[in-house]
């Protein structure tokens, strides 16, 4: 919003005379620089802020009316103007409004808090988003810090991880009820009935990360047992699109020279949990029915292969292709080469020899070289049987030619963002339930989804 020059500028000369007061009194205590003018003007406009969105919030408050109707049937009466506090992005303001009590439920209400989504005491939904995207971006510690920079008032770290984890929770309601409205058959039906939107080469991923959860003390009382690692799975829903070659990096022009086309991922939607198998499954399904993955002309899922993850695949979409990262196909051959060779040059010529069958889709002809360095060294890990219930997952030579992705590079590129940048930071200690909603909320932001998040935030039931 562009406001009248003019008026602004008679404000303007207002603040000047506010903040050169004080401005004055720094002087004495040294030159002050650029920085100090703009944290002096940047807090006394908070303070603007405080004093004018409180006045705003009183001033839409109309002439009350003697009675209304209460959302238990009955009806309230108007008692008085109360005051009431909430925490702004400006910092605490406070206001008046109706309030309204005397319903035989002994609920009371205050129509102005419900009709602009105050809680009364609480953060403004504008100020918890803020305090969220800092806890899922920082430990809860650092942004603390992080927001007193920018908002020049503190903030608790215990309210910041409180609406961090409280706007996942939000996120992993939504998940709950998204499962069961997808698996209500009258709704699948509908939705074969609107095949707009299909996407015509879709990508799905799915891995794991873990995390550590830490048990807390209860009452004071040490806790004695280990820390214990859970596994949080993420999944991605994305599509790709051809690099053109003037946007390529020096790495993906030498790709390109070996591969043809370079692709990068886009319209990602990540996922994420801490729970079995199954119930992930669901999650996988729920979060496919919204990308349309069921209607994908193509749907191709390149996943590390573990053995849950192909089962969730070929359950929910047996008709996708499923491809087995290269680069921890390729692994499978350099451990079995470092576990085998002594001489370096043996080796390397071993390693590449193989590695060039498999980058030819000749699976067959991995299998039986693995197997001829397994009978003479027994105590191998079976690499061979490896290669061989992946065969199909590991024709690269086809699946290059088609311009599939080969490489699980988003969603290993998902796991580090979602679980090592943010739950493993340094100072990081977890209740399982935190570590999910925390996860989720940031899974929400990387997938384009926090908007919508927030807005279900300020859409919460209020109450008083
Ligand atoms: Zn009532």
């Amino acid at each position: 919003m562009e406001y009248n020059t003019e008026e602004i500028n008679e404000i303007a000369e207002q603040l000047v005379k506010l903040v050169g007061k004080s401005l004055k009194q720094r002087e004495k205590a040294g030159q002050p620089t650029i920085a100090d003018f703009e944290k002096e003007f940047r807090d006394a406009l908070r303070q603007i802020g405080v004093s004018a969105l409180g006045l705003y919030l009183s001033g839409l408050q109309t002439t009350p009316e003697s009675e209304i109707r209460c959302s238990c049937g009955g009806r309230l009466q108007y008692k008085r103007m109360r005051d009431a506090k909430s925490i702004s992005v400006f910092g605490p303001i406070s206001y008046k409004r109706a309030y309204y009590a005397g319903c035989i439920c002994q609920k009371g209400k205050a129509p102005l808090d419900e009709h602009y989504g105050l809680k009364p005491g609480a953060v403004g939904s504008g100020l918890a988003q803020l305090m969220a995207l800092a806890g899922i971006g920082f430990s809860f510690e650092e942004s603390e810090k992080w927001l007193a920079e920018f908002l020049l008032f503190d903030i608790s770290e215990n309210s910041i991880r409180s609406e961090t984890e409280g706007l996942g929770l939000i996120q992993d309601k939504a998940d709950e009820k998204a499962i069961e409205v997808s698996q209500d058959e009258k709704v699948l039906q509908q939705r074969l009935r609107e095949v707009s939107d299909v996407p015509t080469r879709l990508y799905g991923s799915i891995d794991a990360a873990k995390v550590r959860i830490e048990p807390r003390a209860k009452d004071g009382e040490p806790v004695l047992e280990d820390d214990e690692w859970r596994d949080m799975k993420v999944g991605c829903w994305y599509q790709t699109e051809p690099v053109s070659k003037i946007q390529q990096s020096k790495r993906q022009r030498e790709k390109a020279q070996r591969d043809g086309t370079v692709f990068r991922t886009k319209a990602h939607q990540y996922f994420c949990d801490i729970c079995p198998a199954d119930e992930f499954g669901k999650l996988l399904w729920t979060r496919g029915c919204k990308v349309r993955a069921d209607f994908a002309t193509e749907l191709v899922f390149v996943c590390d292969g573990a053995i849950w993850i192909w089962d969730l695949v070929t359950h929910y979409y047996p008709n996708a292709k499923q491809i087995v990262d290269w680069y921890h196909a390729e692994e499978h051959l350099e451990k079995l080469a470092d576990a085998v060779f002594t001489a370096q040059s043996d080796r390397q010529d071993w390693f590449n020899s193989l590695t060039e069958m498999l980058w030819q889709g000749q699976v067959e002809d991995v299998v039986l070289a693995c197997q001829k360095l397994e009978t003479q060294h027994p105590h191998v890990q079976p690499t061979s049987t490896y290669f061989a219930n992946n065969a199909e997952r590991m024709r690269y030579d086809v699946f290059r030619a088609q311009g599939y992705l080969i490489g699980s590079g988003t969603i290993e590129s998902g796991c580090k963002q979602i679980v090592t940048q943010r739950l493993k930071r340094s100072g990081a200690q977890w209740t399982v339930d935190g570590a999910i909603q925390t996860a989720k909320a940031r899974a929400a932001w990387l997938s384009g989804d926090w908007s919508t998040l927030c807005k279900q935030r300020a859409l919460l039931p209020l109450v008083i």
